[in-house]
């Protein structure tokens, strides 16, 4: 589908190379002094086998377009898709029907599944549960329509129920953004554009942290005497340190609660329960001390890769058993899978009415993409010839249930990559149309070097909510400020940490 641009054909402007190296060294000292940083990646360890060096995040030069309208509209919802995934975390029937389909086809969702089974059957002791989710769009603009005069409309790439990452950065480059303005750092032309006005903030960090805050206190004071804590589970090697330290220290400012970090990996080692299920954590650097841990919040686990050995998922099922509130349970960290999203978007279907109002629902339902299941149903069906047909497919992207980025399969290969693959596990699967952005051009900074270009922006939205499982009842629901990540127009994928792309701010029009 072409797709012609709704941007201002001036913006960004272009740059002299005097300025364009003023931006880039200004962007360079502004982000290290600001804390927008990574580690380098791991081929530079060699040289660095203490981990103490840290480079800017790759961002862009200008903050990218995004049309007004489509903005106000993704965080304005977020609170209603908050309610709705929290709905359907708490719906052990429909999610289970959901996750029966998948069960002989996908053996990582069956082991999640079995770690809740496991854990039902002898109880939940924390009724309460943490979301903080990040839904994903991208600006739909159909052009071919270009007569009916069609407004850019915003579609959801996917909903992230566990470890949505990015939100300690994205606030960051707001911050430059606006920095760079303000500080007359931007040629003359970019002023017709980007105003302090056409910025928006961004609490993303604040927002994140008051997420955990609440769950913290909604804890209640510590059951086994030990002072509390709250352990953010990690990846061994995390690139990404600071997105996260951002976070941890938001948080301590504001409550002074004391924030640990605990490898996937030493969960077993460094935490135990007590005969309450109580989670208990020695820190290794202070094997004296004990804390009550009220909150575990995961930035690993949502990978197949990270459960490594048997001890993995008896990882994941001890802190599942624990009276602390995870962030996310297991059946919100379910919830999340692609399957659930393309249920919710089965046209004509009442699946969400029955999670949010129908008033809500029709908010939320506006920014479905066609999906489609592959398995035997008439829908699954229809899915099956647009995937395996080499001319429709090309409108496609293929989606496993896995999350992190780098696991689609897009367009013209879908059809030979699911000759590749058994039949019976195709409705492991679910078929998606490509969202066609218009186009824009910007300049991304990455390890020192920059790549102009045409782009592709993603809006993710942040929320946070707290909710009782079993009663329903929420106690905090919020908009938690956005991402906004952009990539080359060549790359269907967006990771910024698998390699491909940039953490960017919006400049709305
Ligand atoms: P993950 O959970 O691995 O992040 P996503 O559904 O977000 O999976 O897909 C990864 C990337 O693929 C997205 O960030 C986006 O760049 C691209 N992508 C996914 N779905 C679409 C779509 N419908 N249209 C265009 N690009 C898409
Ligand atoms: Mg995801
Ligand atoms: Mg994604």
């Amino acid at each position: 589908m072409a797709t012609s641009s709704i941007y201002p054909a001036t913006y960004p402007p272009s740059l002299k190379e005097e300025e364009s190296a003023w931006l880039v060294q200004t962007i360079k000292e502004w982000s290290i002094s600001h804390g927008l940083a990574v580690r380098p990646p791991l081929a530079y360890s060699e040289q660095d086998p203490e981990g103490s060096i840290a480079g800017p995040a790759p961002v862009t030069l200008f903050p990218s377009c995004f049309p007004r309208e489509c903005f106000h509209e993704a965080l304005m919802i977020q609170r209603f898709y908050n309610e709705a995934y929290a709905a359907v975390a708490r719906d052990e029937a429909w999610l289970g029907a959901v996750v029966k389909e998948l069960l002989d086809i996908d053996d990582f969702i069956a082991q999640l599944w079995n770690v809740h089974l496991a854990v039902k059957k002898e109880g939940y002791i924390q009724p309460l549960a943490l979301g903080l989710f990040r839904s994903d769009y991208m600006v739909h603009f159909d052009a071919t329509l270009a007569e009916t005069k069609p407004k850019p409309k915003i579609r959801q790439v996917e909903f992230n129920t566990i470890a949505s990452s990015f939100g300690g950065l994205s606030s960051r480059v707001s911050s430059l953004h606006n920095y760079l303005l303000q500080s007359a750092s931007y040629p003359q032309e970019a002023a017709s554009v980007i105003t302090p006005e056409s910025l928006p903030g961004n609490s993303s960090i604040d927002g994140l942290a008051g997420g955990l805050a609440s769950a913290h206190t909604a804890y209640g004071p510590s059951k086994s005497g030990a002072r509390q804590c709250i352990i953010f589970i990690v990846q061994d090697k995390e690139r990404n340190v600071f997105d996260q330290k951002h976070i941890e220290f938001a948080l301590f400012s504001r409550t002074n609660t004391k924030v640990f970090r605990v490898p996937f990996t030493k969960v077993l080692q460094q935490t135990r329960l007590d005969e309450s299920r109580n989670l208990l954590y020695t820190p290794p650097a202070f094997p004296d001390r004990t804390y009550e841990v009220t909150t575990v919040y995961l930035r690993a686990g949502y990978s197949p890769d990270e459960y490594t050995s048997d001890e993995s998922w008896q990882a994941r099922l001890h802190l599942e058993r624990s009276a602390a509130i995870k962030c996310p349970n297991i059946l919100t960290h379910l919830a999340g899978s692609k399957k659930v999203q393309q249920i919710l978007a089965t046209p004509q279907s009442t699946h969400l009415e029955k999670f949010i109002s129908e008033i809500l629902a029709a908010r939320v339902r506006g920014t479905f993409a066609p999906m489609y299941p592959l398995d035997h149903t008439p829908a699954g069906l229809e899915g099956r010839r647009l995937a395996t047909d080499p001319g429709t497919a090309q409108r496609f992207v293929l989606k496993p249930q896995r999350e992190g980025g780098g696991n689609n399969i897009y367009r013209k290969a879908i059809p030979d990559f699911l000759k590749s693959i058994p039949e019976a596990k195709w409705p492991a699967y679910v078929l998606m149309e490509m969202i066609e952005t218009p186009p824009q051009t910007n300049v991304i900074l990455r390890n020192g070097t920059l790549m102009s270009g045409g782009v592709i922006c993603e809006l993710g939205v942040y929320g946070t909510i707290l909710w009782n499982m079993e009663k329903g009842d929420v106690l905090s629901n919020e908009e938690a400020g956005f991402l906004l990540r952009t990539k080359g127009d060549q790359s269907e994928e967006g990771g910024v940490a698998a390699g491909f792309g940039a953490v960017d701010s919006v400049v709305l029009v």
